[in-house]
This record gives structure tokens, sequence and C-alpha cells, in this order.
């Protein structure tokens, strides 16, 4: 059969259904993917090293003769040994375990060895990347020669065959990109780019050929995005809202603080979308506590006072609650009606409260995902407010706005602070407000490490704190795998921590709990009846008491910088200066104590979040698959953020001039083949 790009890889000679359910585990299914599997590194071979002038300490390739082996046994089991050499001097290969290349090495074959030269005795190499010469005499046809990513039982040779069948006879792989883009650019074809990354003659043309495709990965990314923005833009509908009126007045006199600057300019730019008869798509980005919340209800009062509704969706009952209850109050005096509908309402009140939403009999609806559920029917909803967004995918988001009889206007509210360039290409859909200002009267917060072992001493302090007044998060380890574990965890840290303070002082609260008594748990210590909260991460965000002025971290290490800061944020909210302690176990890798440290000596939310983009990628991070968006492969949206914003300008001018692709037949089946998925989550397909 002909090998096309989108023919499954198991129809390539020597795959087969097996190797072929081992490439999948690597993303790979098609032939086209199989192309964009690119080496890890490349070995040049062009100017091979006699054995003699290797030099300790550097890298090197080397083509040997086996000369001998030898097996060890150590403790951590086998250790194969290699005596190999040419005809200038000799070098002892190892290799710790590798159970697996006992035995297989035979006297007088020819082993390529490549690795850095270390010494024992004699040069040696530890654990070198090798290749069995005379079994592929292919190798001697390139002089670089690429080595990829290995998946469990699939050799690098494997990989590289298949590779080169596809390349050899792959029939029907059209240039994918525009000629202007590629004039633009002076990039090489599609095909010479492949042949470069996976066959090279030279390092130049790897480079080439790499550059050409981080573009091509990030440009159909944009792609996706501009379709987005496309669908949100032509979506139907959209009605103004009355954005001057007495509720809005009203709020804003009676709030107990002034707005800051940067809040201002959000409300600002804020009404100026609810006031025109175009649904509103904006995100609304600030640090932890820099003050969204007020913001957003501002929006929905808007929509209040022209006699409509607006609902806000949090990610946990704990926010909800806190968003509904702490501005009663105000929101009262303001008389817009407001409600609460969570997942763990009773039954009759739960049912109530839906006919209250669908009557229209309430104005501002506060809620979790129990707002999406299939019956729950609003009577009018003008506006959707989606706070920490990053918690909900895109059909969550979409289907609130879903429940407006005319597309809602949509306010989506995120702490993650991410780049600008990055957000852009993300959310290259959405318009931005950012609050960047902290709220005036914050005292300071100071991050310290300290050790598992000497908790006690960081507990007596605590108590200390605690006798004075103060109020305290204790946030217990986080364990991704068991709910269950990570309470019993928590109630562990309760158990040790009643030897310092008073029991009556403190209460439990965790995911497993009834709803009520966690609110209850919650009233206390914002009452300040109780003065320390042991927790799980339910309280990871946008819990507020501007009170507490203490947390205690355990197991740090196991949270992503973001998420630390997140949790952070619960502190360092009033007057009074606070601290955040990380307890750290013993045993903790240098790397991770180090980026621990970072984090203690860095308030500012934005370098953390390139930090963790760095280690742990926009997937992690933004839940890019969440987002209906494919993850990115070659390109790194760091590394390459300045051919990221190429990508994005070219796509989104192409998009613009011709949003249905239809003068641009390449672009648009590549997209269909490759990005099928996305386009059926983004609603696009
Ligand atoms: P986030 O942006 O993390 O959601 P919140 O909206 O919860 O932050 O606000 C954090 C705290 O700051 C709240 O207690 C809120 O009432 C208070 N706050 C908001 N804006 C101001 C301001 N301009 N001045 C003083 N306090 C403010
Ligand atoms: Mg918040």
């Amino acid at each position: 059969m002909s090998i096309r790009p989108d023919t499954s890889v198991q129809y390539l000679k020597g795959i087969g259904p097996k190797r072929a359910a081992r490439l999948a585990k690597l993303g790979i299914r098609t032939v086209e993917d199989l192309l964009f599997h690119l080496p890890v590194r490349y070995i040049d071979r062009s100017n091979p090293q006699p054995v003699s002038a290797v030099k300790i300490g550097e890298e090197t390739t080397l083509i040997t003769r086996v000369q001998g082996t030898n097996v060890r046994r150590t403790r951590k089991g086998p250790l194969v040994q290699v005596l190999a050499g040419d005809s200038s001097g000799q070098i002892t290969a190892v290799w710790f375990n590798r159970p697996d290349l006992q035995g297989t090495f035979k006297p007088g074959e020819t082993l390529l060895l490549s690795g850095q030269v270390t010494f024992y005795n004699q040069p040696q190499m530890v654990n070198p990347f090798f290749e069995r010469l005379d079994e592929n005499p292919d190798f001697f046809k390139s002089p670089i020669f690429a080595v990829y990513p290995l998946t469990e039982g699939l050799g690098t040779w494997e990989v590289r065959r298949a590779v080169a069948r596809a390349l050899d006879d792959l029939e029907g792989m059209t240039e994918t990109l525009p000629r202007h883009i590629l004039d633009k650019y002076e990039f090489p074809d599609i095909l010479a780019a492949l042949r470069a990354v996976h066959r090279p003659q030279r390092m130049t043309d790897v480079n080439r050929g790499l550059s050409r495709l981080r573009y091509e990965e990030l440009f159909f990314f944009e792609i996706l995005v501009g379709f987005r923005r496309n669908a949100l833009e032509y979506a139907a509908g959209g009605q103004a809202l009355e954005v001057e009126g007495s509720l809005t007045e009203g709020f804003l006199s009676n709030l107990p603080f002034q707005l800051t600057g940067d809040q201002k300019k959000a409300i600002e730019e804020i009404t100026a979308d609810l006031s025109v008869p175009r649904p509103m798509h904006r995100l609304l980005q600030g640090d932890v506590g820099s003050g969204k919340t007020v913001v957003a209800l501002h929006a929905m009062l808007c929509a209040v006072q022209s006699g409509r509704q607006a609902a806000m969706m949090a990610p946990t009952e704990i926010l909800a609650e806190q968003h509904f209850a702490g501005w009663q109050g105000i929101l009262a005096e303001t008389g817009a009606r407001a409600l609460l509908l969570t997942g763990s309402l009773k039954g009759r009140e739960k049912e109530e409260n839906r006919k209250r939403i669908a009557k229209g009999a309430v104005d501002m609806i506060f809620g979790t995902h129990a707002l999406i559920e299939e019956n729950v029917e609003f009577g009018d909803l003008a506006l959707v407010v989606v706070d920490e967004q990053h918690r909900f995918g895109v059909l969550q988001r979409a289907a609130l706005s879903a429940k407006g009889e005319v597309t809602p206007h949509v306010l989506v509210m995120s702490a993650t602070p991410i780049p600008r360039t990055i957000t852009l290409s993300y959310y290259g859909d959405l318009d931005v407000s950012v609050i960047k200002e902290k709220p005036a009267g914050r005292a300071e917060r100071t991050t310290k490490l300290a050790y598992d072992s000497r908790s006690a001493g960081v507990y007596r302090w605590l108590a200390e704190r605690i006798e004075r007044g103060e109020r305290a998060y204790v946030v217990c380890p986080l364990i991704e795998e068991s709910e269950k574990l990570e309470v019993s965890s928590a109630k562990e840290t309760f158990e040790e921590l009643k030897t310092f303070i008073k029991p009556s002082r403190m209460a439990l609260i965790h995911g497993r709990m009834k709803a009520d008594q966690r609110s209850l748990a919650m009233q206390r210590f914002r009452s300040g009846e109780i003065q320390v909260l042991v927790s799980t991460t339910v309280i990871e965000v946008g819990v507020d008491v501007p009170q507490a002025t203490i947390m205690i971290i355990r197991h740090p290490e196991r949270f992503g910088l973001a998420q630390l800061h997140q949790l952070r944020g619960r502190i360092g909210r009033g007057p009074r200066p606070s601290r955040c302690v990380l307890l750290l176990p013993s045993g903790l890798s240098p790397q991770a104590r180090e980026r621990l440290k970072v984090f203690a000596a860095t308030e500012d939310g934005f370098k953390l979040a390139e930090e963790d983009l760095r280690v742990r990628g926009p997937g992690q991070i933004m839940g890019t698959r969440q987002h209906g968006l494919p993850d990115l492969r070659i390109a790194d949206l760091l590394r390459d953020r300045n051919t990221l914003e190429a990508a994005r300008d070219d796509a989104f001018s192409i998009l613009s001039e011709d949003p249905r692709l239809s003068g641009y037949p390449r672009i648009a089946t590549t997209v269909r083949r490759r990005h099928s998925e996305s386009l059926r989550m983004l609603g696009v397909a």
C-alpha cells in the first residue's frame, strides 16, 4: 500500500500492530505523527576520533572493536563491562542497571560508543549510547545520525528505520504552509525540512529544518486559536446592558475601601464591553489577592440594573459560599436578590432555588459546577462570570454560556499570571484586563524554609503567635492519587498540633466533609472563634480571610510553584505582616530545594509562573487540552517566544482576510488532518 501522511504507522514495514501500540504511547498514530517525532540529539561522525585522542570530561563518539566483556555482580545488580579499542588505544564502557545487556556483546564486533569520557584506571564511558554497527550497515550511509527519544520496547534503530521508510515511500505529503510564508522566512519546503532533521548531511541542515518545523507547529496552533476567536465573534446576539444606574452607584459608594487604579481601569474596560450589543469575552487577570471579585460583582450589577440575571461559577463550594456570603451585606443594600446553588444543597432547597432561578425571581446566582447541570434553567441570563477559570474546561464554560437565551456576556478570571505573549497566544480570542496593583494597606509577607525534622520548633512558634491572637492555615500534603490519604494525613497533622495548641482553637477542613460542617468551620475561622485551620488543598483558591497572617505548608515540593503561590495568597491580605513557612522533608533533592528557595525569595507571580512553565510545560499549568488546544511537541512557548509571535501574526492576518480559509486549501486540509480533535472541542469542526 502507498504510505500517505494519514496512514496508520502500523502499516509501515517493520512496525506492525505491537510496535504501533508502543508508538501510540508517544502520541504517534499516523505516519505524519512519526515524521514530527524529532530526534533528541545527533551524533556527528563526520570526523571520527582515534581512541587515543579522547579527552577526559568531553562528550565524544568513537568507533571501536570489542576486545573483551565481563559482568560484575554488585549490590545494585549486574554491572556490564566492555573493553573496546582501536589500533591507537583502549577504553572501557560500563553499563549499570542493564541486565538485558549481559552476554550480548561479542569480541570482534564493531561498536559505536557515544557519551562523556571519565577516568577509572583508564578512560571509560559510563552508560554510553551505543550502536552495534555490524548489524546496521545503513549507519555508514549518513555522516550524521539521529538519536530518538525512546519508549519501552522500541529501540532507536527501530524508530530510525520506520522514519527512513516513511521518508522514502511517502506519497501525497504536500506543502503545508503558504508560499508567502515560506518566502518570508526562507524556510525549506516540508519534505526538505523533514529530511534535514531526520537525515541531515550537516548540522546546519538540522537547524534550518527545525526552525521551520517549530514555526509550523506554532502556526497551526494559532490557526486554532484564531478559529476559536472567530467562532465567538460571529456568535449571534449579545445585548447591551445599563452600565450606569443606581445599583452600581450604590455598590461603589458602599465599598469599605478605595478601588485601586487598576481595578477602576478594569471596570471601565468591562463596562465599555457591556454597553454595546456584542457579547463580551474578557479575561480578567490579576495576581492572587489583587481584588478581582469586586470588579466582577460590579459587572454582575450592570446585568441586574438592566433587569436581567448574572451568574458566577467558582471551582469549589468554599469559594462559591464565600462569594455569596462575603458580599451579601453590601449586595443586599443595593437591592439585588442573590442566591447560592451548589451540589450539596439539600434536595428541597435546591429544587426551590432552581425554580427561583428559572422564574427570574433572583438576580445574582453564585454557584459551582451545579450551575451547569442540565436541569438548571435561567429566566434571563445576561452575564456569566467564571472565577479561577483555569479550573474549568472550555466545554464547561461554554455550557454555562449556553444557558442564556441570547449569547450572554462572559467574564473569566484567573490568578495564574502568564507572560503576556503567551496569554495572547492561548487566549487570543479573549480581550484581557490586567490588575497589577495591590490594594493599599497590605503589610509585608515573607516566606521561609524550615525542615520537617524541626517541625516542633515551628509549631511552638505558631502556638506563641496564636496566643497573641493571630490566625493561621496549616496546609497538609497534596496526595494526588488519593483524596482519602490526603484526608488522613490532615487528621494526623491535626493530632500532632494538639500537643502545641488547644484543640478548641483549631478546626480541620477537607474535601470529604459535609458541606455544612465545612462552612461552619470556615465561619468560625472567619469570625476568629478558632484561630488555626488545618486543611487539605481545598483552600487553595480564592479563600479570603484578611485576618489570617500565618501559613505553614507541609511537603511544599509536591506543588507547582504557581499553585504554591495561590496557596500563599491566602495570607498577606490584611494590614499585619504575615509569614509563610514551608516545611521541607529530609532527603529532598538539591534541585527541589533550589526551586523552593527561588519561590521563597520571589513575590512576583509572573516570574513564578514562567518558572513553572519552564519546568512543567504549559499543558500542566493552563490545562491546554481542556482549552481545546493540542500539546506542543516540537516548539516551546518560552524558548520560541519570538517565533510564536510571528506565527500568531501570520495566522491571524490570514484569518482576518479569509476566515474560512477558502483561498488557503493547504492550511485548511492540514488543520483538518492534524487537529480534528481540537476542532471538535472548539466546536468549529
Ligand atoms: P482575588 O483577586 O484573589 O480574587 P479578592 O477579590 O478575593 O482577590 O480580594 C482580596 C481581598 O482584598 C478581599 O478581602 C477584598 O475585599 C479586598 N480588596 C479588594 N479590593 C480592595 C481595595 N481596593 N482595597 C482594599 N481591599 C481590597
Ligand atoms: Mg478570587
